[in-house]
This record gives structure tokens, sequence and C-alpha cells, in this order.
């Protein structure tokens, strides 16, 4: 049995074909599933009955559960319960322009972020590309609402489970399943160069974001362990490449640590890195937690650093902070699952 969740418009149609059957009922399939939401064959009318049965032979709809819910302003946080018990987590954030959901990509992550809670917890597992999008249909079920915006930054490192990622964005984005478009889609990146070049190479259109975090290789590989493997000046022409290819531009997240990265020397380092580059910089008041020892930059340092980054002509913006106190950044509520504080 198969997860039904796990297969993109052209994988059910290659399952059509194989089973001697015409392609076409793959979109009749998708548009039970994603627009009329049914979880059962048996309500799919206008599939005969043979069909169906050899279906339910097939495949099941999904396996994830939603086992806590923490509601702040515009901002709720899910944990997920999978299948084999491990536990990823959701969030949504309620702006004035839709809903986004921040969805997880693996159980942990390898690339041991200093500063990040999921990269405490280390990788367990890849999420399959049906508990991606079942992150959504839950979530759009239990609170009755249409999510506009996806962003691929909770738990994992989504270039590190590349395939599984691309597979759930082309079910999301698909018009006969979720209909996302890809414009309110995100993808965002430590920076596994590589898997960034295969980004562009497969032409994608949805949104990259890419994890900076620190204007020169110094201070980078004290806080992100990959900068190591993929230094920055590989990182900043990876990107020039994607630019001059795409003609779009990349977000660069900037999280703003005290005393580590969020000094005007930092800021005036950064403007020169990316002078001239079709970016703009988005400063993220860092979350603390309980178990790192970072400390988050005050708002008159966030100022100051916005303020050096515009008079030097980079587009800047300073993240709205989300959620602070239901533990929303990337691995938290999950942590504290774990240590039984939830
Ligand atoms: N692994 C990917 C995507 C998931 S992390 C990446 O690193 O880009 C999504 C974003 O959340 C990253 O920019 C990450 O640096 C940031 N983040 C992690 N922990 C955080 C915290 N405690 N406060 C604020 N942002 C955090
Ligand atoms: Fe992984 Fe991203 Fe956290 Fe780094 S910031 S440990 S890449 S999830």
């Amino acid at each position: 049995m198969k997860n039904i969740y796990n297969y993109t418009l052209e994988k059910l149609e290659d399952y059509f074909i194989s089973i001697n059957e015409k392609k076409f009922k793959a979109t009749q399939i998708f548009e039970w599933i994603y627009k009329k939401r049914i979880t059962s064959f048996d309500e799919m009318s206008n599939v005969k009955k043979e069909t169906i049965e050899k279906l339910k032979e097939d495949f099941y709809f999904g396996n994830i559960k939603i086992i806590s819910e923490k509601e702040g302003k515009d901002v709720v946080k899910f944990l997920f319960n999978l299948q084999d018990n491990n536990k990823v987590e959701a969030v949504l954030m309620k702006h004035d322009y839709g809903n986004s959901l921040c969805v997880s990509t693996q159980v942990g992550c390898n690339m041991g972020c200093s500063f990040c809670e999921s990269g405490r917890l280390k990788k367990i597992r890849n999420l399959d590309v049906g508990e991606m999008v079942e992150q959504i249909l839950k979530i759009e079920e239990i609170l009755n609402i249409r999510i506009s915006h996806v962003v691929l930054m909770g738990i994992g490192e989504p270039f590190d489970n590349y395939d599984n990622v691309i597979d759930f964005i082309r079910i999301i984005n698909s018009g006969k399943g979720i209909d996302i478009g890809a414009r309110h889609i995100t993808v965002s990146t430590s920076g596994i160069v590589p898997k960034i070049e295969k980004f562009i190479e497969d032409g994608n259109q949805i949104n990259l974001a890419v994890s900076l975090h620190a204007p020169n290789d110094e201070i980078r590989n004290k806080i992100m362990n990959i900068n190591k493997v993929y230094n920055i000046h590989s990182l900043i022409s990876v990107l020039k490449k994607y630019i001059e290819k795409t003609n779009r531009r990349v977000t660069f997240e900037y999280i703003m640590l005290e005393g580590v990265n969020d000094s005007k020397e930092c800021a005036i380092e950064l403007a020169n890195l990316l002078k001239g580059m079709n970016c703009y910089v988005n400063l993220i008041p860092y979350n603390e937690t309980s178990h790192i020892e970072y400390k988050k930059s005050s708002k008159e340092n966030i100022m100051k650093f916005y303020d050096t980054l515009k008079k030097n002509n980079i587009n800047v913006t300073i993240r709205r902070e989300f959620g602070g106190n239901v533990d929303a950044a990337c691995g938290q509520l999950r942590a504290n699952y774990e240590e039984g504080l939830l």
C-alpha cells in the first residue's frame, strides 16, 4: 500500500498507464483529492467500480495526525505525529495578504547551525512527499481556511531532501492539485551549492531564500557548519548565476544575534558583499530558545543595521516577529515536546 499523497499528477498518470487504464483518470483522482478533499475512494462517483477496488488495494490516504495546537496572535503552531511516531511541526501565520504556512521537510536537521533548535536534534529521516502535503491539508481542514502561501522553513534542510521537496512543490503548485502559485512558494536553504545548481537547471519558478546570517567566512564558519563545505564565495557565485539565468531576486535571511553578527562593521561588509546583486535582505530578530545561549540583538541595533544597509543601497526589510510566545522558531515546539514540557 502506498500513500496517495506521495503522487504527483505525472506519477499518478504513470500508475494508471501501468494498470492499463487511461491516464486522464489521474486528473479525476487528483481533483477528488485536492479540489473536493475526498478521503475515500468510494465517494469518487465518476470512477468505475473495478478501478475503485484496485485503488483501494494499492493506496491509502495519508497518516499524519495533529497532536498539539498552540495559538498566539496571528499565529497557530501545530505539532504532528507521523506514522512512525516521529514529530514535526508547521506554523501558520495570518497576514493581511493571506495565510502563510511554514512546513517542515525533515525530522531534525544535519546541518548543525549553532543557533537552531532543529539542528540540535540530528536528522532522523527525510519527510516523504505526502507528509509535507498533509501538513497543508490537515491545517486547512481543521481551521477551515485556505493557505495562500507556503514557505519551506520549518524543521529540516529542504535541499537535503531535494527530490521529495520538488515533488511536493509540483503537487501544491498544480492547477489540478492545491493550486498555490509558484510566486507564493518559497524554499529556504542554508546554502547547499550543488543543489542550488540543480535547482537552476530544473528551471523552478518558486522563490529562493538563502540563510546567510554572516557577512564573512570567519563568522559564518562559527555559526553554520555548512560554510566549511560551501563558503560564502561559492554561495554568492552560484546565486549570481541563479539571478542571471532566472532574472529573479534572491532573498537573504539574516538572523540578528547580539554581539555575533550585528555590528556596524558587519552591516558594511554585508553591503559590500551584496552590492549590485538583485536581492534583498530580510533581517530576522532571533527567537531565543532555552537550550541555546545566543541573545537577540536589541531593537536599536537592528534599526542601525537596517539603516546602514539602506544607506548602502541594499534592499532590506525587518521580519515581523511571529509567535515568540508559542515557541514558533524552527524546531522549538518539537524540542519542548521531546523534553516533556508540552
Ligand atoms: N534549513 C533551511 C530552512 C529551515 S530554517 C535554512 O536554514 O534556511 C528557516 C529559517 O529559520 C532559517 O533562516 C534559519 O536560520 C531560521 N532560524 C532557525 N532558528 C531560528 C531562531 N531561533 N530564530 C529565528 N530564526 C531561526
Ligand atoms: Fe538546519 Fe536550517 Fe536549522 Fe540550519 S537553520 S540547522 S539548516 S533547519
